[in-house]
């Protein structure tokens, strides 16, 4: 029978863990560099136009009700989810070769799908880049599954550590699971360049290796959601099937709507339809039928044009900020002679940065002068704005001299 009393209390989660440390400093100074959350340069949170547009719009419509949605989910955000990280004119989408999945948020995509490679799969065996997502590892272990780790991030260099990874690839028993993050790297913000995701390509070709890519960032990193997209195409146009885990978490900023899609890409329509019957299957036990508000709102602006147009608009605009906020820190470390080479900073994309800080500078950044970032040295740069830069570019000036 079940010991209560032998239940140990289980550590928070560090991302959240962080959060609450911040919450509960009184000082007026404090920084909140732990967010994975967009804000403004007023620090606050941001509601899409495009989306607040789409929601006043719906709760107008007196076809809408609250039954429940299809198993996997609505038709017309299944397809253009697709379309938007194949890209339109992709052949699997214009020979119907995927199967796709609505999901609770991008989470829901990866359990979804590694549940489904746990179950399928000829091999127990899963690779994860260090470092990761911490809930990667998390997802993994629920599952059962044998946890592998692939070097991606050279924390000397600060930069990716090609050679490590290519070589730890290269070295995986074939058929096992690589899991990739397909644009704008959490935590890092360090992304292969072209040339690398050649050779990655390549190496997953050679061992046979099964590809799943988290995709928690198409258009948010750059800007260009075709440009995001880039190496999920071209894994597609080098013959790859791929297992994507999308998220409109970020994108879209409806992190609390739990929008997301997992796509697989088939070699037949029949295949598809195989795989898409058994996602169902997994989904059905899991949580039954998906959440209808964020996904009807994402469906609508995807089909959309002018709709679409706005929210490449309103997307523009989170990542103009955050790529100002990381040249701005990067040339005021700058003015203030920081010693160490800060090209790092200017080389990574998205709302993160690996700035180098050790732990035991990110501890002083944090008792010193109330600036919460990740023990990693992560930052997020959502969390800068005019107001704490020149603070938080003294703050590790400080405590690097
Ligand atoms: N993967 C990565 C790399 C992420 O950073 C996140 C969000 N922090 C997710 C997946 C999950 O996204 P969601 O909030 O949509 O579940």
């Amino acid at each position: 029978g079940l010991e209560f009393s032998e239940i140990p209390l289980c550590p928070p989660d560090v991302v959240f863990g962080v959060l609450d440390s911040f919450n509960q400093d009184p000082d007026p100074n404090k920084v909140n560099l732990s967010i994975g959350a967009y804000r403004t340069d007023e620090g606050d949170p941001w509601v899409l136009p495009i989306v607040k547009a789409t929601e006043l719009a719906l709760a107008q419509d007196v076809l809408q009700d609250h039954e429940y949605l299809p198993i996997s989910g609505l038709t017309a955000f299944l397809d253009s989810s697709a379309r938007l990280v194949l890209g339109a004119s992709s052949t699997i989408i214009l020979e119907n070769r995927y199967a796709a999945v609505q999901t609770i948020g991008g989470t829901g995509a990866i359990r979804i799908g590694l549940g489904f490679l746990k179950k399928f799969s000829k091999s127990n065996v899963f690779y994860l880049p260090t470092p990761t997502w911490p809930n990667h590892n998390k997802i993994l272990t629920e599952l059962g599954a044998e946890i592998r780790s692939y070097r991606y991030y050279d924390v000397d260099k600060n930069c990716l550590d090609e050679k490590g990874m290519i070589e730890d690839l290269r070295a995986a028993p074939e058929g096992s699971t690589v899991i990739l993050h397909g644009v704008a790297h959490n935590p890092t913000g360090m992304d292969p360049t072209k040339d690398q995701w050649k050779q990655i390509c390549d190496v997953i070709k050679e061992r046979s290796l099964t590809t799943f890519v988290d995709f928690a960032y198409q258009g948010f990193a750059s800007g260009d959601l075709d440009k995001d997209a880039w190496a999920v195409r071209y894994f597609i146009e080098q013959g790859l099937n791929l297992f994507i885990a999308q998220s409109y978490s970020k994108n879209f900023g409806l992190y609390n709507e739990r929008v997301g899609c997992l796509t697989v890409t088939c070699s037949s329509p029949k295949l598809a339809s195989c795989v898409k019957s058994q996602l169902a299957v997994l989904c059905r036990t899991i949580w039954s039928n998906p959440s209808n508000h964020g996904a009807r709102i994402v469906a609508t602006v995807l089909n959309n044009p002018a709709m679409f147009a706005e929210w490449k608009e309103n997307l523009r605009v989170m990542s103009d900020r955050l790529s100002q906020m990381r040249q701005a820190l990067y040339d005021r470390l700058r003015v203030l002679g920081t010693p160490g080479n800060w090209d790092h900073l200017l080389a990574q994309i998205g709302m993160f940065s690996y700035t180098g800080l050790k732990p035991n500078q990110v501890e002083i950044m944090t008792k010193k002068f109330h600036i919460y970032l990740m023990k990693s040295g992560r930052i997020s740069l959502a969390g800068l704005n005019s107001k704490n830069l020149d603070y938080v570019a003294k703050g590790i000036h400080e405590v690097i001299t």
